[in-house]
């Protein structure tokens, strides 16, 4: 028997499997799900980054890290853009 302290409350247990690192089975399942709850946070945190947003005017998909609507390409002549922009709205409204 070995004495080991468990990895989630510090308490000492004794045991004689080598890879057992909780002193009881609630231990062990609380780390279970706090790992997973871990693993899903991650999850989220790297879809929000792959979200794929495009240029609101020529489509063309928009960096992570540009939080424009535009790309840099519209970005150079944003007139044309915003006048674009209002004709497609008021496409969408049914007014022109
Ligand atoms: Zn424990
Ligand atoms: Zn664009």
């Amino acid at each position: 028997m070995k004495i080991k302290h468990c990895q989630w409350c510090d308490n000492q247990f004794e045991t004689s499997i080598s890879y057992q690192i909780y002193c009881s089975p609630t231990c062990r399942e609380s780390a279970t799900k706090e790992k997973i709850a871990q693993r899903y946070a991650q999850t989220r945190r790297n879809k929000r980054l792959k979200k794929v947003r495009n240029c609101k005017s020529c489509d063309v998909p928009l960096s992570a890290y540009n939080d424009d609507e535009l790309c840099g390409q519209c970005l150079v002549n944003p007139v044309d853009v915003k006048k674009m922009l209002k004709e497609i709205k008021g496409l969408a409204n049914g007014k022109s």
